[in-house]
This record gives structure tokens, sequence and C-alpha cells, in this order.
């Protein structure tokens, strides 16, 4: 017999979509427990996500978790889109009416994150094996797990399915409930973080008949650049002399110097869009990368998550304090509302940045015509900008 747990809502996941709903349940007076197969160790090293929008840095705040993000990390109000060798700014905070984005590493925030429920007395399990969802479409949905040899359960009301991208929870859902909308690009995006501070303030975007380049950071002395290269480029092939070689040339534009420093860590990563509809079954609730994928030219994946999630919080805290389904039935459709806007942004930012494969010189002066437009077309910057720094929440 498993060892039998009851709480309210069951999450699963420990990412930015799982904490943040644990912790703004726990605001609420929501009991909760999360179920994570990593261990803490793994997630707060691991190098992903790094731009957060005005929306997630206020809920972050709002949550109590901010206090270090507002200390170290980096706030910007502009970045810069770079072709023919030539920088152009797009000004958030002008064209916004002030706001900005903040860099601050997602691990850095899964820390603080994992502070927060820890110093509120809250539960997640790490190193769970075999997890599974169970009876999903009854008010007593299940999570089973095993740990340290045992065999347990957790009875809940609901089950947030948090557990990203290659999770149990969304293929736990029968055949022909979800629908499921992709698209896969041909090139991935080689990165590394070096030990070299930011050749720039604001992180810069640039087009180049080799391929897409982007400058971005972490901290003052950490830098993370981005190659697009092929989906399946063996990484082995790059040596970090190559890595720079190439980073120079894409960046290169005159009167400003690429700082080039020790290679910490370096990998591939494919790019897709992905879109599971709808985002519900019975009480099983899916948020964040479980139910969409955006490519990471628009920095939104971590930013997406939270706004489920904030959404999902809202609806399950109506629920135990008036009894009523209303807005968890609405969970889905308001949440697809904005994942789609987001999108068809991370499409757009996309397509006019990379090179395809199959592209023809037409295409190519498109792309040029497309980037000169937004930036030096106002409201074609605004658009930009207005996306960037993140669409309204609800
Ligand atoms: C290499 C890489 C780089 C990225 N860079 C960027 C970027 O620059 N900008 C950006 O906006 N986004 C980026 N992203 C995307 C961003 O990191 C994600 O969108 C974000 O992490 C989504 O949060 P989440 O909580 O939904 O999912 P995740 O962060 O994936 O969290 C899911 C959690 O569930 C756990 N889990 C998985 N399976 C199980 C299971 N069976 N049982 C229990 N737990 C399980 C996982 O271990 C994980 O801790 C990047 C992603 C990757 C992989």
């Amino acid at each position: 017999m498993p060892i039998s747990q009851r709480t309210q809502v069951g999450i699963v996941g420990a990412g930015p979509a799982g904490l943040v709903l644990s912790h703004l349940l726990h605001l609420q007076g929501i009991d909760s427990v999360v179920i994570e197969n990593r261990s803490r160790e793994y997630s707060e090293q691991r190098v992903r996500a790094g731009v957060l929008e005005q929306g997630t840095v206020d809920l972050l705040t709002e949550m109590g978790g901010g206090e270090r993000m507002k200390k170290e990390g980096l706030v910007h109000y502009g970045i810069e889109l770079r072709f023919g060798g030539k920088g152009h700014r797009i000004d958030f905070q002008e064209l916004t009416g002030g706001k900005g984005i903040t860099i601050y590493a997602q691990h850095e925030v899964l820390k603080d994150l994992n502070n927060a429920r820890s110093a509120a007395g809250g539960q997640t399990i790490f190193e769970a094996e075999n997890v599974s969802v169970h009876n999903l479409n009854t008010s007593h949905p299940k999570i089973r797990y095993e740990k340290d040899g045992g065999a347990h359960e957790v009875i809940c009301d609901f089950i947030a399915g948090c557990d990203g991208f290659h999770g149990i929870c969304r293929p736990s859902i029968p055949p022909g409930v979800i629908v499921e909308y992709e698209r896969e690009y041909p090139f991935g995006w080689l990165g590394i973080l070096a030990q070299a501070p930011p050749s720039s303030e604001e992180l810069i975007y640039t087009y180049h008949d080799r391929g897409f380049a982007l400058l971005s950071m972490r901290s003052p002395q950490i830098s993370r650049l981005y190659l697009q290269c092929a989906p399946d480029e063996n990484i082995d092939d790059w040596s970090d002399e190559r890595i720079w070689q190439e980073l120079q040339i894409r960046l290169s534009s005159p009167g400003w110097a690429l700082t080039e420093g020790a290679i910490l860590q370096k990998g591939v990563t494919g790019m897709r869009s992905f879109v599971a509809e709808p985002m519900q079954y019975g009480r099983l609730f899916l948020a964040g990368d479980s139910a969409h994928i955006v490519p990471p030219t628009g920095a939104k994946g971590l930013n997406l998550a939270v706004a489920d999630v904030r959404v999902l919080a809202r609806a399950l805290a109506h629920f135990y304090s008036t009894g009523s389904q209303s807005l968890l039935d609405e969970y889905s459709a308001k949440c697809l509302r904005r994942v789609w806007k987001v999108q068809r942004f991370s499409w757009w930012m996309t397509s006019m940045l990379h090179r395809f494969p199959d592209e023809n010189p037409f295409d190519q002066r498109r792309q040029l015509a497309e980037l000169d437009y937004v930036t030096s077309s106002r409201a074609a910057a605004k658009s930009l900008a207005e996306n960037y720094v993140g669409l309204p929440l609800e």
C-alpha cells in the first residue's frame, strides 16, 4: 500500500510555473504539494531563460520573492536591432510609457522561489521517481510517485501539470481530447555562457548573412551569447576559438568591440512553436511549457509560464472562496488568447531575424525591409516594444 497524503492542489514540476503557483496558492491560504523528479541542486544550476517581463517582475515582487532580483537584476529600457553592421535602438521606455525588462537568470528565480517555499513551510518533494497522475476526471485526482524505494500517493482536489514539455501530465490526457499545433524551425541556437563583461549594456539582436546572433548577459561579469546553427549541430565541432570567431563576424559593427572570455558552458537548443488546446482535462490543468513552447527569440517562455499560473491561482482561489468553478472553466480559453499572441510575436521575431535554408533573395530583401520598417516607423517599433516588455496579463 502506498503512503497516502491529502492536499488541495497537487503540482507536478518545480520549475517557474510550479513554484510560482505553489507560492501564490499559499498566499491565499490554499495547501499544495509540489512533486519534482530532479534534485533541487540540478534545477538551481540549470542555465535557461533570463529576460523577465515587467509583469513577471511585478508578480514576483508582490509575492515577496523579489528582494535579490531587485538588487542583482539588470533593468533594461531597450534592445538593439543590428543589421548591415549598424545598430538601431528600440527605446522601450519611451515607446511603452516607462516599461522595461529585467535580466535575472531563471535559476536565480528558482533559488528565490525554493527559499520562499521553504520559509513558508511549503512541501516540495525533489527526486521523486515514476511520477504518474490518475483519476483526472473525478473530484479526487491522484499523483503517485516513488521515493527512496517507497510508494507514495497524493490525493488532491486538483492537479496542476507544470512539468514542462517532456513531462507526464499532457501525455496522461486520453487521446482525442487535445489538439496539438506545432512548427519546428530548420535551425537551432548554439548558446554560450562566458566569463566576459557584456560588450553592450542592452541586448543586441543581429541579422547577418551568415545567420542570426544574439548578445545577452546574466550579470555585469557574465555574457550569454547565441549563434544560429543547424538544429542537429554537433557542439564538439565548435572549439571555443571557432565560436568567438563566428560571434566576432556576425556581431561586428564599426567602432564597437566584442569582449571575449573563458567559455563556462556551451550547448545547442532546438527551436519550436507548440500549443496544446485545451489546457485542461477534468481536474488536470496544464500550465507553462507543458502546454506550449515558444522559440526563444522573443524571450517569452518563462514569462508565459508565470502568466498561466497567475490565472490558475486566481481561479483556484475563487473556487475555494465561493465553491464556483466558473473561473476554472474559463482558464484554458483565457490563457490561450494570450498564448497565441505571444506565439505570434515569438514566431515573428524568429522569422525576421534568422536565415532560412530554403529562402531565396526575395525573402532576404523582405527581411531587411522589415527590419528597416521596424527601426524607422514609430508605429512598428511601438508594436515590438509593447510585445517585448509583455502584453497585459489579463
Ligand atoms: C536550454 C534552454 C534555454 C532556454 N532559454 C530561454 C530564454 O533564453 N528565454 C526564455 O524566455 N525561455 C527560455 N527557455 C524556456 C524557459 O526556460 C521555459 O519556458 C520555462 O522554464 C518554462 O517553465 P515551466 O515551469 O513551465 O517548465 P520547466 O522549467 O521545464 O519546469 C518543469 C519542471 O518539471 C519537472 N519535471 C519534468 N518531468 C517530470 C516528471 N515526470 N515528474 C516530476 N517532475 C517533472 C522538470 O524537472 C522541471 O523542473 C529555455 C529553455 C531551455 C531548455
